[in-house]
């Protein structure tokens, strides 16, 4: 324990937060040991991107894993908080790409070798600085158990978990429609994809049938593919084109032939009720290809330019080349018409390109046998989503899946275990590279180019963690995890993904509880970004304000599932509270006599008066409540008591009840309101701990001896024995009477040092009894004069009363007011609402006034009538009173 004159005068964060951060962590208290004995309890921080540095939304969600992780580890759980970050594939190539490029660095002249390379200098960098700032939110991460999705721990899981799969029939290689961006040039995943309305154009053009005159419309939002199409459908039940079907057709500018074909999944209310098939292009278009037969005609390069299939628009780009065969075609008079069209139009997340449907080849998992019991844990209630309407999404998702294409053709990631045999085309997929092939013997062996969609990694997290495929000892403690905290956006990317691999590989659900947060948003209301230039940096809120007052802003704003907006404001309001605290904790300090707190310690009990039996009863609601509500993980419904707690009952009222005691003779009525208040405040501390971990402990390094750190203090737990049912109920009628006779007096204007007498009627014997008591009280906080218990006839007419629940008080009048001062005061008032009234009847009594006037002005004259008639008939009755 440290010297307890030694707090500093002054709440600065900044002298101790770093400081007591290398305590913790030299101290190992946030790594936890396999302990048979104890019950562990699980959190993977979900891994940051190390794309940038951390913005607001990751600082609520970490302070949201650690307010339970610390709260779990108060509990006695071997409590583990698994940090570590993620390679982010796509977006960290985009960036470091860009960041070379601005120093006139290409990737392409570069090679995969050394660009990799500066790949890894950039995430060393990055890792280390998020790390760092993680720290300085506080965070009780095990960092000696830091991992990183690139790392040869998860390098392994990786290769492992695909080789399983792809054993299992899972994984395949296959010719289909994917994503593509023409700007990342890579294939990606549905959920990459970014959806919006967008204005476009609906072009009608003309088909010439084969030997005729006539012609056949369609439709389409992307004129530049017909070039690749080969085939116009119609429904099979449309009437209009029953004779068609089977004749052929003369495709404009490409001048080739193709067939009408009928197909159910043309919409004969859509468009002209043809419509043209380009398999290689659309995933509709794909199935119907598929169906009939059709050919592939790719007719896109992968940087979004015509290629040679393309005739004579190869190598333009796909824009340019959609004007042009729109000219063309209107050269030919095969343009019918243009309809202004509302589509929606699919962008890259990353780079927001549209992306193109594609036909390509690619790696895919298989995902209806890993869906199915991904879907049942969590409606079997195995998983929970909290708020439960989150797991709708996840149904929706689920139960829509299409495979997983996971192959990506990007540079940074892991690369595909597969290798192929430039002598006899074997492929061969192993965690390990071969020598040789295992078929023929040849070494002339390569390797995929492609790398796996960073997902692939991070759904592995919870396990791979731990050191699966290895069977460790912390693999076995510490899975399944106990709660995923994340926010919304990542459900289908994550969420889902972590699910079935854990249940496909480990047999095992790798959480409980799934925890949803929102965004943080701006005090506006607004997403915060780099074009609204209304992003706020943690670390300079840390910086200003402290850790602790930022953690607790974003937990008591906090509700689950909902964004939540940021206020300046809020945080200062959480300096106030820190502040608070810190004075609070300084009077206790300075009043602290540890001879006579020693003295009286063991038997206490005997001494505590019924203040200090109220606040023990109440800190043990207050134990109870919160424990109630973080099991809920109602963080802002906690981190409020808390605040209620300390500032309402202990700082307004506890520590004034007792000042009295406490300036007092050295006695045990005075060890016994010392003990009980350094009881409170120690116990207020460690609830507050999970919130404010900083404050928390530098004040109970000085004010505790039960352990070394409040971090691995024991959590404050309702007692019954501590429920003194009767002293609550004598100072909740104290205090009530005071509160009412403070109001009375504020509403009065009566100064604080004008002492008045009270008299009380009591309802019940026991709340005399109270009142009797708590005469020190009255006289302390309520500037009694003295307290009286007289009859109802002894009470003066004039008095001012209020009801409270143990009785009536009553203040007579000449105690709080200069009764002739009074007197002159109301007469005052009484001549100038006379006036008033007298203005306002020969208004409403002028005939012409009354004529001409609008309505609305009678009535508001009217209203005012009534009002100064009322004002005066009160002043007169009171100046009749005081007579
Ligand atoms: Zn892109
Ligand atoms: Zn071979």
């Amino acid at each position: 324990m440290e010297d307890m004159n030694n707090i500093a005068k002054n709440y600065n964060p900044k002298e101790f937060e770093d400081r007591l951060y290398r305590e913790w962590l030299e101290k190992g208290y946030f790594t936890p040991e396999v302990d048979k004995n104890k019950t562990p309890y699980t959190i993977v921080l979900p891994p940051p991107n190390i794309t940038g540095q951390l913005h607001l939304g990751h600082a609520l969600n970490g302070t949201l894993q650690d307010i339970l992780i610390r709260w779990k580890r108060m509990q006695g759980y071997a409590a583990l908080w698994l940090p570590g970050e993620d390679h982010a594939s796509i977006a960290t190539e985009v960036r470091v790409e860009k960041d070379l490029a601005s120093r006139g660095i290409y990737k392409k002249e570069l090679g995969r070798e050394k660009f990799l390379e500066k790949v890894w200098e950039w995430s060393n960098t990055y890792r280390a600085r998020i790390k760092n700032q993680y720290m300085k939110l506080g965070v009780s991460c095990d960092w000696t158990r830091e991992r990183f999705t690139m790392d040869e721990g998860l390098n392994k899981a990786v290769k492992e978990v695909f080789v399983r799969l792809y054993n299992k029939g899972l994984i395949y290689q296959g010719n289909r429609i994917i994503n593509w961006c023409p700007k990342c040039m890579t294939a990606i995943s549905d959920a990459e994809i970014e959806y919006s309305e967008k204005e476009g154009s609906f072009w009608h053009i003309k088909y010439p049938i084969k030997d005729s005159k006539e012609f056949v419309v369609i439709a389409t939002t992307r004129p530049e593919t017909l070039l690749g199409d080969v085939a116009v459908a119609v429904n099979p039940e449309d009437e209009r084109f029953k004779e068609l079907v089977g004749k052929m057709l003369i495709l404009p500018l490409v001048n080739k032939e193709i067939p009408v074909i009928a197909d159910a999944y043309v919409d004969k209310e859509f468009g002209t009720g043809a419509v043209k098939i380009t398999p290689a292009h659309d995933p509709n278009d794909y199935q119907v290809g598929k169906r009939h037969n059709l050919p592939q005609v790719v007719v896109l390069n992968d940087n979004g330019t015509m290629n040679a299939l393309a005739g004579k628009y190869e190598g333009m780009d796909r824009y340019d080349a959609r004007k042009t065969i729109i000219e063309d075609l209107e050269g030919l008079g095969l343009l019918v018409k243009i309809d202004a069209h509302n589509h929606n139009v699919g962008a890259h997340d990353r780079c927001k390109t549209v992306v193109e449907p594609l036909l390509s080849k690619q790696w895919f998992v298989k995902m209806e046998s890993l869906a199915k019991p991904a879907l049942e844990v969590v409606k079997e209630g195995k998983v929970e989503f909290v708020p439960d309407r989150f797991s709708k999404v996840y149904y929706n998702w689920l139960e829509n899946i299409q495979d997983w294409c996971i192959s990506r053709q990007l540079w940074w990631g892991h690369r595909i275990p597969v290798y192929y045999c430039e002598t006899c085309g074997e492929v061969i997929v192993a965690t390990e590279a071969p020598d040789t092939c295992t078929k023929c013997g040849s070494a002339r062996l390569r390797q995929d180019n492609d790398v796996l969609d960073t997902w692939f990694s991070s759904a592995l997290w919870p396990f791979s963690t731990l050191g699966w495929p290895d069977q460790t000892e912390d693999l076995k403690y510490f899975y399944p995890g106990d709660v995923l905290v994340t926010g919304y956006e990542i459900i289908f990317f994550w969420v889902a993904r972590m699910i079935f691999s854990g249940l496909d590989e480990m047999g095992d659900i790798p959480f409980k509880h799934v925890l949803i947060h929102g965004m943080v948003r701006d005090s506006q209301g607004r997403k915060m970004s780099k074009s609204l230039d209304n992003g706020i940096d943690p670390l300079e809120v840390i910086e200003e304000y402290g850790a602790d007052a930022l953690r607790f802003s974003l937990a008591t704003g906090n509700s689950p599932g909902n964004d939540m907006r940021y206020y300046t404001e809020r945080v200062e309001a959480s300096r106030n509270f820190a502040n608070k605290i810190w004075n609070a904790s300084r009077f206790v300090l300075m009043n602290l006599n540890e001879e006579l707190v020693d003295k009286y310690k063991p038997e206490v009990d005997k001494y505590r008066n019924a203040a200090d039996k109220w606040i023990l009863s109440k800190l043990n609601d207050v134990a109870a409540e919160v424990t109630e509500n973080l099991n809920k993980f109602e963080f802002g419904v906690a981190a409020q008591k808390i605040y209620d707690f300390v500032w309402n009952e202990i700082c307004d009222w506890y520590i004034e009840l007792i000042k009295p005691r406490l300036y007092g003779e050295d006695c045990p009525d005075k060890a016994a309101a010392e003990i009980t208040l350094t009881q409170v405040l120690t116990e207020s501390l460690k609830l507050l701990h999970p919130f404010m971990p900083f404050i928390t402990e530098e004040i109970y390094k000085h004010i505790s001896k039960e352990t070394e750190s409040i971090t691995i203090a024991k959590w404050p737990e309702f007692t019954s024995e501590k429920m003194y049912q009767a002293e609550v109920k004598m100072m909740e009628n104290i205090i009530d009477a005071i509160r009412s006779i403070r109001n009375i007096r504020a509403e009065m204007n009566v100064p604080n040092s004008r002492k008045a007498k009270v008299m009380i009627i009591p309802s019940t014997t026991e709340a005399k009894k109270a009142f009797e008591e708590g005469k020190v009280y009255f006289e302390k906080l309520a500037s009694a004069a003295e307290v009286l218990f007289p009859e109802q006839s002894q009470i003066p007419k004039d008095a001012v009363s209020a009801v409270i629940p143990g009785g009536e008080i009553y203040l007579p009048l000449e105690e709080l007011i200069d009764k002739q001062k009074e007197v002159e005061r109301l007469n005052k008032e009484m001549e100038r609402l006379k006036k008033e009234v007298d203005r306002v009847n020969s208004k409403l009594n002028n005939q012409g006034f009354v004529a001409k006037a609008p309505e609305s002005v009678i009535n508001e004259e009217k209203e005012k009538q009534r009002s100064y008639q009322e004002m005066l008939d009160k002043v007169l009755e009171r100046i009749n009173s005081m007579k």
